[in-house]
């Protein structure tokens, strides 16, 4: 029998811990050997979704297209783990339903603290308004309302917030 795949889906502002936690999970997934594929908002911003912009409808439109990407590795019983900042409840919900096997982990950490830890040093940029529509400055952020998981990264290690992504997978039987 094939094994079922599943998107896990990295939510938060940036600075959160988005990154850092998906490729933390993709590491432990793959050292037992399951296929794991990892598509990060950066990345995926360079080529599949090249061109488009900050504007509600383009961010709205990254997320979909990442979603149909995401579906059909589930579908083949790939763990897909996305991290992208998708700050819109309801295009969040649509690829929900869309792609079924389905975990999303709210990457919570208060804006001081993503401000403070300004990792790609873009915090510095918006406040100094060289970046305009910056999620949480000048741009909404809505968090998840039930999400699977809640890694609240100012208060929990790094390894702790990868264990209860693991937890996760493991007692909704995918792994
Ligand atoms: P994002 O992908 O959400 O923009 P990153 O993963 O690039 O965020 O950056 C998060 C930063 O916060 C990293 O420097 C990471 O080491 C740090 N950090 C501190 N505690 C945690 C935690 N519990 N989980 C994730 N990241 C953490």
């Amino acid at each position: 029998m094939s094994r079922r795949g599943v998107t896990v889906w990295f939510t938060g502002l940036s600075g959160a811990g988005k990154t850092t936690l998906s490729c933390g999970v993709a590491q432990q997934l793959r050292a037992w050997g399951l296929p794991v594929e990892v598509l990060d908002g950066d990345l995926v911003r360079q080529h599949l979704t090249k061109g488009l912009g900050f504007s509600k409808a383009d961010r709205d439109e990254n997320i979909r297209r990442i979603g149909f990407v995401a579906e059909m590795l589930t579908r083949h019983g790939v763990i897909v783990l996305v991290s992208a900042i998708s700050p819109y409840r309801a295009v969040r919900q649509e690829v929900r339903q869309y792609i079924g096997n389905f975990i999303e982990v709210f990457v919570d950490a208060p804006l001081e603290v993503c401000e403070r830890r300004d990792v790609k040093g873009l915090y510095r940029k918006a406040r100094a308004g060289l970046i305009q529509h910056f999620t949480g400055i000048d741009d909404p952020y809505e968090p998840p309302e039930q999400p699977e998981v809640v890694c609240k990264t100012a208060e929990q290690s790094i390894s702790e917030c990868i264990d209860l992504v693991m937890q996760s997978l493991k007692s909704r039987g995918y792994l």
